[in-house]
């Protein structure tokens, strides 16, 4: 059956990269009736934090990609860690080496100077009983390294990239799976590589699907689960996320975690669409607004680019907008509040009912959640900058009195409908013996600061309930 997990480390908030790697392993998950887990990779105690963990698990369930099981923790499984170091000890696949990082440093340099790739020569690996006790005697605390075979040509049949090898002596020699212990133990804690594969064998994870840049990892990870004799899974390296200088993307191009989108303005179900197509496509690929559902239902490895995948914000913004404009104005009112709120606007001593017409107005203009304040900021503020081109048109000849002549249809009528606002820009169209456009373009003009912009009879009604108020209208005279 379909195992798959998510692990990341807890050393910072849920960036994208890593969501979108959830996003592959919970369709994948999905769409094989398989299981997937949550695993939090803190062995790295220094930069840790229980508040990242926090801030995946909300990210992830914000996102929809509920986990099975887990999250496990692997500063709770230390002592397997320990166990799988002391079997490939005993197994005579790894050892104590006592090089000192001045040694490392100066073979580093030698290296360097000879135009070698850095990496460990592998120098104690077999050393003497003697020479062990003689380092042991000047209290050196090793290191564990695991063996790897120079000659050896690691490869797999990736299901994204299909076979991918790697030689054994482009793995930097041979690796360390074990700190040096800190106190009087043989040796230190396990390290990440290590520690990885005891967790997928444990946890019998049967498909690892994760980011390209952990190839080199899984050359040396097979070497491993071959060493610790468990069933080697199926790899799947999916592309990195690139910006739009075809780099990987990085907090300097503005945002990385999902903390920083949420507060942008988008919603989780369109960032989940968008992240799905950084990289994949749907069989049919002019469907580009679909469900993490439908998606499950068709979604395969094979399919998936091994190109870098561009990080496109015009298109995610566009997918946004899309699910935006097919919201019921009711959910989106719910969602607009905090926004308007943090603007300074009392959205919750309004009228509910004048706030889900408001959002039904405006909703076709909105991207983002966030570009709801410059789009109603001129029904919660009478102070707003008039823009050039509609002053330009209220100083036209004429114009003066159109504006007039709507206060005073205003001022006469008792109440105003939408039927009796169009009648009244017809009835000041024909008696000022001008064009209606004109009409409209001023009203709007003196109205919103703007010459163009949603609906002109609803944005006048909204504005002052039912057209009564004739203030912004006066001032423009
Ligand atoms: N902790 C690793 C990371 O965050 C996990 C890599 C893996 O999926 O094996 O990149």
């Amino acid at each position: 059956s379909v195992r798959v997990r998510i692990a990341p480390s807890p050393t910072g908030n849920l960036h994208i990269g890593t969501a979108r790697t959830a996003v592959f392993n919970w369709l994948y998950a999905r769409g094989n009736e398989g299981t997937f887990v949550l695993r939090i990779e803190d062995t790295d105690e220094a930069r840790s934090r229980p508040e990242y963990t926090d801030n995946i698990k909300s990210g992830l369930e914000w996102l929809g990609l509920t986990w099975d099981e887990g999250p496990f923790f692997q500063t709770q499984r230390l002592d397997k860690y320990q166990a799988a170091v002391q079997t490939l000890i005993d197994k005579g696949l790894a050892y104590p080496c006592y090089c000192t990082p001045e040694e490392l440093d100066e073979l580093r340099e030698t290296q360097k100077a000879q135009g070698k790739a850095p990496g460990y020569d592998n120098r104690h690996r077999n050393l003497s009983d003697q020479a062990r006790q003689a380092f042991e005697a000047e209290g050196r605390k090793p290191v564990i390294r695991f063996k790897i075979d120079r000659d050896r040509t690691i490869s797999w049949q990736d299901s994204i990239r299909d076979t991918v090898s790697w030689q054994g002596e482009d793995l930097g020699g041979d690796m360390v799976i074990a700190r040096a212990a800190e106190g009087d133990e043989p040796y230190g804690q396990a390290l990440y590589n290590l520690a990885v594969v005891v967790d997928d064998i444990d946890m019998n994870i049967s498909h690892v699907i994760r980011g390209e840049d952990h190839i080199a990892n899984t050359a040396k990870q097979i070497l491993l689960y071959e060493a610790l004799d468990a069933k080697i899974p199926t790899f799947a390296h999916s592309p990195l996320i690139l910006n739009t200088d075809g780099k990987k993307l990085s907090k300097r191009d503005g945002v990385t975690s999902i903390d920083d989108f949420r507060k942008m303005g988008f919603l989780p179900e369109a960032l989940v669409n968008y992240m799905t197509l950084l990289g994949w496509t749907f069989p049919d690929s002019t469907k580009e607004i679909f469900t993490l559902d439908e998606a499950a239902k068709e979604f395969d490895l094979e399919r998936v680019n091994k190109a870098g995948a561009k990080f496109d914000w015009d298109k995610l913004d566009w997918i946004n907008s899309q699910y935006l404009h097919q919201m019921p104005a009711d959910k989106l009112t719910d969602l607009l509040i905090p926004y308007w709120q943090e603007a300074g606007y009392e959205v919750d001593k309004m009228d509910r009912s004048w706030l889900e017409q408001l959002t039904a107005l405006t909703a076709p203009t909105l991207n983002r959640l966030t570009d709801v304040i410059q789009e109603t900021s001129i029904f919660f503020d009478d102070s707003f900058d008039y823009k050039e081109e509609a002053m330009d048109l209220l100083k036209q000849e004429g114009v003066t009195a159109v504006i007039a002549e709507i206060i005073e249809g205003v001022n006469n009528a008792a109440s105003m409908t939408e039927e009796d606002a169009k009648a009244l820009i017809k009835q000041v169209t024909k008696s000022q013996k001008v064009k209606k456009g004109l009409v409209m373009r001023s009203l709007r003009a003196s109205l919103t600061g703007e010459l163009h912009g949603p609906d002109l009879i609803q944005t006048w009604l909204l504005l002052n309930k039912l057209g009564s108020d004739t203030t912004r209208l006066q001032q423009t005279l």
